[in-house]
């Protein structure tokens, strides 16, 4: 019997993990299609370097399982490939009283879901032991987060696949899929090619690819661009390891924080503004299709009504330094403006939206056929890649099929 074939969309850390865990496990010749011409080109290379510990997901969903797995997988990875692995720790503040029944749900959430050594900080002193710089009352301390980095990850996991035999395509963007009985017929503006499985890992395209094989078109990804801004250097010394605050439950993102890269940059952000492109690095990316999807979308009204306030918020942040910064000074009082030196980098969230404007907190995959497509994967899944991988594989491409 010839060996299956199996195609992989996306050269993001999830297509390469992916690809790498079907190379491992046998599973047939394995060719990855990737639109840009270097991977991790997009939200795998914009992001905030951070292996999350799991503190805030919903024990026992998707996130909170791949994501307490992951985490074990990326550091054994980094250390086995002597790739860079920091636990910097995160401390998440609360800044006052208002904060501390969120605060108390991020902890009973961590303790449910095992994550390790989370300690609870109720003394000011006893912040300032780990953070000396920072404001607030109270505080979960995770000493096992850390910090990566993803690009080199990616890479180490392509040379994998390469080394194994596996094909890696460089811009060749999948623009068409006809599912043909058992098989699925692929195309690229270059060539056309046949496979017996398909594994979509799209990111932000992750509705479109989806749409190509006729899946429905709910989840749609709304893109939401986070912002940085570069600390000055030499104020370095204000931020140890991380400094996050108690995200707002009624919102999807955790909110500014300070974070010490790997690299010893630190970095303060990401916000998170509507983008009016998939690819919407900045203002002046505009895409008039994708804004008017976007505005067409049916769950876009109810989300707005939902959500109106964070994007007015969040635009005023992106377009007023003096805004952004005081938000950022509640955690570091000693915070000058001139501190936050530039706008030093953003991404583009994938985040998928049903058709009814909520928000789809999991991460989720659907199948059309010998497609499997990757429909909702935010943060944490650089953290939880090669335990979605794992996931992927053997709830949907099982060895017989
Ligand atoms: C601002 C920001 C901060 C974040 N911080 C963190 C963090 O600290 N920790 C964490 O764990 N997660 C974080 N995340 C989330 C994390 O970056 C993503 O969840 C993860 O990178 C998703 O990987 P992916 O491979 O699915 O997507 P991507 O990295 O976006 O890769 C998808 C790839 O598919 C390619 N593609 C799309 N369509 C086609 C096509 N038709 N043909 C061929 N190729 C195609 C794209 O070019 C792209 O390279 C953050 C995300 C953002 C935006």
């Amino acid at each position: 019997m010839s060996e299956k074939r199996i195609a992989v969309i996306g050269g993001g850390i999830v297509g390469i993990a992916v690809a790498r865990a079907l190379i491992r496990r046998g599973l047939g010749e394995v060719t990855v299609f990737e639109k840009e011409t270097r991977l991790a080109a997009h939200q795998t290379g914009h992001n905030s370097g951070v292996v999350h510990a799991g503190l805030y997901y919903k024990p026992g969903s998707l996130k909170a399982r791949l994501c307490a797995a992951g985490r074990v997988a990326i550091k054994e990875y980094c250390l086995e490939k002597s790739l860079p692995y920091r636990e910097v720790g995160k401390l998440v503040v609360a800044l006052d009283e208002g904060d501390l029944p969120a605060l108390a749900d991020i902890e009973s959430r961590s303790v449910a879901s095992r994550v390790p050594d989370l300690a609870r900080i109720d003394d000011q002193a006893k912040l300032r032991e780990i953070e000396p710089h920072v404001a607030g009352i109270a505080a979960v301390h995770s000493p096992h987060t850390a910090v990566v980095d993803y690009p080199a990850i990616t890479e180490a996991m392509a040379q994998d696949v390469r080394a194994a035999g596996g094909t890696i395509l460089l811009g060749q963007e999948v623009t068409a899929m006809v599912v043909e009985g058992t098989k699925v017929r692929l195309h690229t503006p270059a060539a056309e090619h046949v496979f017996d499985q398909v594994v979509a890992c799209a990111g932000l395209q992750s509705d479109i690819v989806a749409r190509l094989v006729g899946a429905d078109p709910s989840p749609k990804i709304l893109p939401f661009r986070g912002e940085y801004w570069a600390l000055d250097p030499e104020r370095g010394h204000l931020v140890n390891g991380m400094i996050y605050p108690v995200p707002d439950p009624a919102l999807p993102f955790l909110g500014v924080h300070f974070t010490r890269g790997v690299y010893d940059d630190i970095q303060v952000g990401p916000n998170a503004v509507p983008a009016l492109a998939r690819e919407g690095y900045s203002w002046g990316r505009i895409s008039p299709r994708d804004t008017l999807e976007s505005l067409r979308w049916p769950g876009a009204l109810p989300m707005a009504r939902q959500y109106w306030k964070m994007g007015i918020d969040a635009i005023g942040e992106s377009l007023l330094k003096p805004i952004y910064f005081s938000r950022a000074r509640r955690f570091i009082p000693e915070l000058q403006m001139s501190d936050l030196m530039a706008k030093s980098t953003a991404g583009v969230r994938a985040q998928a939206w049903s058709r009814d404007g909520s928000l789809v907190d999991d991460f989720a995959v659907d199948q059309v056929g010998p497609v499997t497509l990757l429909r909702n994967a935010p943060s944490p899944a650089a953290t939880s890649s090669l335990a979605i991988a794992d996931y992927v594989i053997e709830k949907y491409l099982p060895s017989g099929r």
